[in-house]
Order: C-alpha cells, then sequence, then structure tokens
C-alpha cells in the first residue's frame, strides 16, 4: 500500500512573480532576489559624508540606496553622488515637481515621489516626460499619514483599504499617462494595518513591492516590529524590497534585513554566528567573545555557521550543526569543527587562536569555491 509521506517543514508560500523593473544594475521583482534596501541619514549636500555612508552600507550588503533631496542644493548633487556610489540612487523627493525633475536628468537611478502629492497636471506631466527619457522606475509610497483626507473620512480613518484605495489613485495617475515603470510601498506603523495593506494591495495590481514598517523605532523595538511584519509577508511570497527603518545607524538596517532574509531561507549572505545565551556554566566573557567574533567576520561574505558557546561540556554538542566553533571553559576553551573538538586552548589564547582557525577554514572553503 503507498503511504502519504509527512512533511512538517515549513516553508513560505510561492513567490509572487511581480513584473521586474530595474534600479540602475539591479532588478527588483518578477524571479529576481529580494532586494535589500536602506536610506541615508546623512546631509544629501555633504558628498563626502554622504558617499562614506553609502560605502559603508554597500560593504554591508545593502543593494539600493535612497537619498532625501530636501532642495535644490541637494538635487544638484546627485550628479556627483551618482557618478561615485557604489550603490544605485534613489532620490526621496517630497511634492516639488522642478526638484524631481532636476533629480531625474541628473543621473539617479530610481524616484520616490507621489505622483497625486505633486500639484498640477502640468507639473506631473513634466515628471513623467522626464521618467520617459531616462527610464527608471518611479516608487509610490503610501503611508499611513500621507492618506487623502476624503479617503480617511470614507473609511473612518487610515485603514488598510483607505491606504489601497489612495495608492491606487497614484497608480492611475501614471497609468493614464503611460508609464508602467512602477514600485509600491503601502507602509503604516502598526504592524497589522501594514500587513493587510500590503496583502490587499497585491491583489489589486503586480506592480514590484517595497517592503517596510514606517517609524518603526530604536534598535530592539524597531527589528523587532519589521521582523515581525516584513517576515509575515516575506513567508506569504510577498515582498521584491525591503527596508528596515530604524532610528540609528542604517548599517544596522542592512544587517537585520539579511538576518530577516537569511531566517525565512529566502537569502543569505556572511557567516551565520549563532551563541549561547550562556548559563550559570559560563566561566567566560561569552558577550565579549562574541563581538569579537562578530567584529572579525565583519566583512566576510561567505556563507557559513560559526558557534560561540558559553561552555565546552554543553557547546560542540549543542552547536553540531556548525562548522567552526568556540567555547569558553575555566581558564581554558576548545575549538570545535562540525561537533568534534579539534584543539584545546589557555582561555588567554582562546581568541586569537580562534580567528587563527577562522582565517584557515575561510582559506579553505574558498579554495573549494
Ligand atoms: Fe550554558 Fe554551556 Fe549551554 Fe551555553 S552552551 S547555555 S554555557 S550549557
Amino acid at each position: 500500500m503507498e503511504t502519504k509521506k509527512d512533511s512538517c517543514e515549513p516553508t513560505h508560500n510561492s513567490r509572487n512573480f511581480t513584473s521586474p523593473v530595474y534600479i540602475g544594475q539591479i532588478g527588483v521583482g518578477g524571479s529576481n532576489p529580494v532586494r535589500v534596501q536602506s536610506m541615508t541619514n546623512t546631509d544629501t549636500r555633504d558628498t563626502s559624508a554622504t558617499l562614506q555612508q553609502i560605502t559603508s552600507l554597500y560593504n554591508a550588503g545593502c543593494e539600493i540606496v535612497r537619498v532625501a533631496v530636501p532642495d535644490q542644493t541637494a538635487a544638484e548633487n546627485l550628479k556627483e553622488l551618482s557618478q561615485h556610489s557604489p550603490l544605485p540612487l534613489i532620490a526621496d523627493i517630497h511634492f516639488d515637481h522642478k526638484l524631481a525633475v532636476r533629480a531625474i536628468s541628473s543621473g539617479i537611478q530610481g524616484i520616490r515621489i507621489n505622483p497625486g502629492n505633486i500639484g498640477t497636471e502640468k507639473a506631473l506631466d513634466n515628471i513623467v516626460h522626464a521618467l520617459k527619457e531616462r527610464s527608471i522606475p518611479i516608487r509610490i509610497g503610501v503611508n499611513s499619514g500621507s492618506v487623502e483626507r476624503d479617503l480617511l473620512r470614507a473609511h473612518g480613518g487610515p485603514t488598510p483599504e483607505a491606504m489601497v484605495e489612495s495608492a491606487l489613485r497614484h497608480i492611475r495617475l501614471l497609468e493614464e499617462r503611460d508609464y508602467y515603470q512602477i514600485k509600491l510601498s503601502i507602509k503604516s506603523s502598526s504592524v497589522l494595518n501594514t500587513v493587510q495593506a500590503y496583502r490587499l494591495l497585491s491583489q489589486k495590481v503586480n506592480y514590484p513591492l517595497h517592503l517596510g514598517i514606517t517609524e518603526a523605532g530604536t534598535l530592539i523595538r524597531g527589528t523587532v516590529k519589521s521582523s515581525v511584519g516584513l517576515g509575515i509577508l516575506l513567508f506569504d511570497g510577498l515582498g521584491d524590497t525591503l527596508r528596515v527603518s530604524l532610528t540609528g545607524d542604517p548599517v544596522d538596517e542592512v544587517l537585520v534585513a539579511w538576518e530577516i532574509l537569511r531566517s525565512l531561507g529566502i537569502r543569505k549572505r556572511g557567516p551565520e554566528i549563532i551563541s549561547c545565551p550562556s548559563c550559570g556554566r559560563t566561566e567566560i566573557d561569552l558577550l565579549s567573545l562574541t563581538r569579537e567574533v562578530e567584529k572579525h567576520l565583519q566583512a566576510v561574505q561567505e556563507v557559513f555557521t560559526v558557534a560561540v558557546m558559553g561552555c565546552p561540556v554543553n557547546g560542540p554538542g549543542e552547536a553540531k550543526h556548525a562548522d567552526i566553533g568556540i567555547a569558553g571553559g575555566k581558564e581554558c576553551g576548545v575549538i570545535f569543527c562540525k561537533g568534534e573538538v579539534i584543539k584545546k586552548v589557555s582561555e588567554r589564547e582562546l581568541l586569537t587562536e580562534f580567528k587563527k582557525e577562522l582565517n584557515n577554514y575561510l582559506d579553505s572553503i574558498s579554495e573549494k569555491s
């Protein structure tokens, strides 16, 4: 008798394939990977500080970066920024069509502006004309604070339905002008409203979706809110780019975004560092040790698993699946590989020896690849 194979393996829903657009060389939507995006928080008029931050974001794994363009000086600076930036740039503009046209002609690879907020039909015509000339995408970014008054009245507030209706209005303005290189975001600071809004919107249009929870907060709160909200949507198969909005260093946004993608098995980049929570058996400063290991591996892009465990009794066993690991003990520690102890060293030499073994391991995997 044929038996049915049980599978308890959780898998995400199949990806919702949207119509792809290109931000420079980076494909977004369709069968392209889910892209990691961030935004600079430097003054866009300060070329050196902005390029420095963009480079840090690039090194952390960012693939697309948005810069705020609050005035003409910032718009004028986009030309130099886009010439030297290692990442494709999206200019973020509110309301001002002259700034938008100027930014588009400067050589940036995408723009974020809401077509319904520009003012006159003529001003929007000018923007679409400039977009067509350069053939770059526009992101419509609806958030709970940008919903039009009549929709707020009709829906009793910035509900997911009101946000979706607002997004559809903006989309229509571009479609009426035969422009379809569109990317959409529909963010709220409420996780549940954001999830609901993206789900509703994805049933109505097939443009790529940029995911985010707006004003998510500082590192801990923002990471939790973004991980829950974006995690649900990505698990649903929705999302073509994501930004984890955090109050703080944007490099953290990129690191968190990669951990979200990694935890869902969607994309991987760099080593996964697992560390035990420590307990009464821990006799070393596990937190400093873990931070030192993280620092040592910061720029590494190879995918492998590193364990940092608090004791040699349970550590190697608990981290059997790790490719390489370290476990601290009393005045000594062990280095292990695939669950087997390969070296025992004094506590003083533990970190130095582990860094050497990590480098050897990296050499061995790069030889194989
Ligand atoms: Fe405690 Fe050792 Fe487990 Fe860490 S690995 S939590 S120190 S038992």
